[in-house]
């Protein structure tokens, strides 16, 4: 028991007291069920790898869109995380590629641009056949900075650079945002 409590403590929002509750709480699980919650920890930590095109977590490489020859791959969607990525392809109106930041700049936080995946982006589109990028990062004061600094960095670059329209309310997130204000946001997107 004490083990598995020091491995749960530091997780993040998990204290001390907080561990010794789930691990009173896994112990007491059905043995099946505790069982699925390890597989799925030992199969993230195993399958799920980070896609060598758009940096999207995936079990497969490139990751089935990246792979799908009936989508327009002219188009980049640029987005800080995974699950913003989701929300997009949810609301089923984008039909072009996407690349995963992985973040937003934060210095505060210790989030530096070289902790994002800018790098591989400015090499996709180094390769020549992206027309457009589309930066849809949070519209906050940090998804707001990092768009500006990608698109400053990609301005040496020929491609046409857009931001998602303001249909996303100031501060709040894609993720939580419904599909027809994504698709709002992306149909009447802007150049920066
Ligand atoms: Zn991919």
């Amino acid at each position: 028991m004490q083990n598995l409590i020091s491995k749960l403590t530091g997780l993040p929002g998990i204290g001390p007291r907080t561990a010794e509750r789930l691990a009173f709480n896994l112990l007491k699980m059905p043995t099946e069920q505790a069982l699925d919650l390890a597989e799925a920890i030992r199969q993230i930590k195993t399958q799920i790898k980070p896609c060598s095109v758009c940096c999207n977590l995936t079990d497969q490489d490139p990751c089935p869109i990246c792979s799908d020859q009936r989508r327009d791959h002219s188009v980049i969607c640029v987005v800080e995380q995974p699950k913003d990525l989701t929300i997009i392809e949810a609301a089923g109106a984008y039909n072009g590629v996407y690349h995963v930041l992985m973040g937003q700049i934060a210095p505060l936080d210790g989030v530096e641009p070289e902790h994002l995946t800018i790098e591989p982006l400015i090499d996709r589109i180094r390769s020549g056949q992206v027309k457009e990028v589309i930066m849809a990062t949070n519209p906050t004061m940090e998804g707001d900075g990092t768009a500006l600094h990608v698109a400053s960095l990609l301005g040496r670059l020929n491609v046409k650079i857009t931001r998602l329209a303001r249909g996303l309310a100031v501060g709040s997130q894609i993720e939580f945002a419904s599909k027809a204000t994504v698709t709002d946001a992306l149909s009447d997107r802007k150049e920066l």
